[in-house]
């Protein structure tokens, strides 16, 4: 399907959502950056954010520090899973507000690679595109 240059999805609305296809990223505003992002502890270490030696520790330890330093919203001890911190307008902590990029896309957590194939809506994104 063409998108109408004007489409923007519901992120709410998961039936609002497009098929993703290669290129929809460049000129998207990121919806998918204000999802809440859920990272595992290797994650937390390819990011630099926790050491190898402290990954080794108890992980409410790690949730506690990462909590106070703004960067981890939550932590739920039954699955291991590390919520990012998110800023007022909901965009993730690590997200360029500005630019809409993800200022460690190399490191970006396994959640951020696997989307849109894994996600809400696998396949489909909340495509949104930049004002302007
Ligand atoms: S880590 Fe990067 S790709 Fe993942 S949600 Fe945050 S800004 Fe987006």
């Amino acid at each position: 399907m063409k998108i109408p240059v004007h489409y923007a999805a519901d992120l709410d609305r998961l039936e609002t959502w497009v098929k993703y296809r290669n290129g929809l990223c460049r000129d998207c505003r990121a919806s998918c950056c204000t999802l809440p992002a859920e990272v595992r502890m290797g994650d937390l270490v390819r990011l630099g954010l926790v050491d190898e030696f402290e990954a080794e520790g108890p992980a409410k330890d790690v949730a506690r520090r990462l909590v106070k330093a703004g960067i981890v919203e939550r932590y739920n001890h039954r699955s291991e899973l590390f919520t990012l911190a998110r800023m007022s307008n909901n965009d993730c902590v690590l997200l360029d507000g500005r630019t809409r990029r993800c200022t460690v896309y190399e490191k970006r957590p396994d959640t951020c690679r696997n989307h849109p194939q894994v996600g809400p809506r696998p396949g489909y994104c909340a495509y949104a595109p930049k004002p302007g």
